[in-house]
């Protein structure tokens, strides 16, 4: 239920705090000023102190910003989004920065790799968007967070290693994300590889790969020398085809920040991922409590471009503040939307924590009796 602290109300009503207290005294409450009322009780003071009192709910403030409402004919297809997952020292990063200088389709040879977090790579057969962001945890809190981040995961397994803790920790994530996976099985360079044993240990997840008659697609790949990586993303387009990735790029844009930071001097800087719309120079959007006008789009390739399309990765400055990786981004008609959606949510943040320390400090004083 809807609560609030003594002093914010106070400060959303410009009364003094000790005034409130009073009042619900005289009701025969007793509070203090971090204390949480409910928000009947809240209504019930600022109306006796002659305040009048709307109430808004979360969907009342956000309501619209993320609507499904596109008609089947404004769907387009769009690249899959990836991200690779697997034991740490199996080769994800190598796999990564290999893929990333597989894109020769788009002219920009030598690679000038801007890192921002996600990236995309251009294949005869198709885009394919690379989410870059470092190991399980960001996936993790994401998936947290209700963000959808990711279309399929590519599991990285080391041949000369085979299913490890973190390997099985990926397997879980992806089935509880509902996300098909793909085995890249790494390292056969190796003379110690051995991807007959990766396959078998793989059984005793229920994945079974296709050379083994089942449905999960499989690579065998270098990332050190750069083998099968072609196949790799042609594999992943095709199970992308499968999937049928659909969005509407005409409309008002959303998605997700992949990451966010403080940029000395660019100010606030956010990756975000497009999932729906196009967003545009100019356009005014909120991510999580920050909210801002677009003034630059900044590519992959550390382009600054005009506008981006569902599934493509781009860099956002003209934020007021650095949102979360996690945080759900979406284009506003207006500024006092903007303020009216980061407000709410900032003042949701200020009560979460409000009433978790009122919680926290009930909890000592019960501990201590
Ligand atoms: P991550 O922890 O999963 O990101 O793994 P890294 O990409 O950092 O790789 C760990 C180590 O394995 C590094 O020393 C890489 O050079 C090496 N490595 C990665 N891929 C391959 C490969 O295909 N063959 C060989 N021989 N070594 C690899
Ligand atoms: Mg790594």
């Amino acid at each position: 239920p809807e609560a609030i602290t003594i002093q914010e109300l106070a400060n959303r009503m410009a009364e003094r705090a000790v005034d409130i207290i009073k009042f619900l005294m005289k009701q025969g409450e007793m509070h203090t000023i971090n204390d949480v009322i409910d928000a009947d009780t809240a209504q019930l003071v600022a109306e006796e102190m002659g305040h009048k009192v709307k109430r808004v709910s979360e969907s009342d403030v956000v309501e619209g910003l993320s609507g499904d409402t596109d008609a089947p004919e404004q769907l387009k297809a769009r690249p899959p989004v990836v991200t690779i997952m697997g034991h740490v020292d199996h080769g994800k990063t190598s796999l990564l920065d290999a893929l990333r200088k597989t894109n020769v389709v788009s002219g920009e040879a030598g690679g000038i790799t801007q890192h921002i977090g996600a990236y995309q790579v251009e294949t005869p057969n198709g885009i394919v968007t690379f989410i870059d962001t470092p190991g399980h945890e960001a996936f993790t809190s994401m998936r947290a967070r209700g963000a959808k981040a990711t279309d399929i995961v590519v599991l990285v397994v080391a041949a000369d290693d085979g299913v490890m803790p973190q390997t099985v920790e990926a397997i879980n994530h992806a089935r509880a994300a509902d996300v098909p996976i793909i085995v890249a099985i790494n390292k056969i360079d190796k003379p110690a590889a051995n991807p007959v044993r990766v396959r078998n240990e793989l059984l005793k997840y229920e994945i079974v790969v296709e050379s083994m008659g089942g449905d999960t697609l499989e690579v065998e790949v270098s990332a050190l020398k750069g083998t099968n990586l072609d196949k790799l993303l042609d594999v992943i387009l095709l199970q992308s085809e499968v999937l049928d990735l659909k969005a509407n790029p005409d409309r008002e844009a959303g998605g997700m920040v992949v990451e966010a930071q403080l940029d000395k001097g660019r100010g606030p800087v956010a990756t975000v991922l497009v999932q729906r719309g196009t967003l545009k120079l100019g356009d005014i959007f909120v991510a999580g409590s920050a909210w801002g006008r677009v003034r630059a789009l900044v590519n992959d390739k550390g382009v600054q471009v005009k506008e981006a399309s569902p599934s493509t990765p781009v860099e956002v400055l003209g934020l007021n503040s650095a949102p979360e990786a996690g945080d759900q981004f979406d284009v506003v008609p207006n500024e006092a939307r903007a303020r009216e959606v980061t407000e709410y949510r900032e003042r949701k943040r200020r009560e979460t924590r409000g009433a978790a320390s009122a919680r926290s400090s009930l909890e000592q004083m019960m501990s201590a009796i």
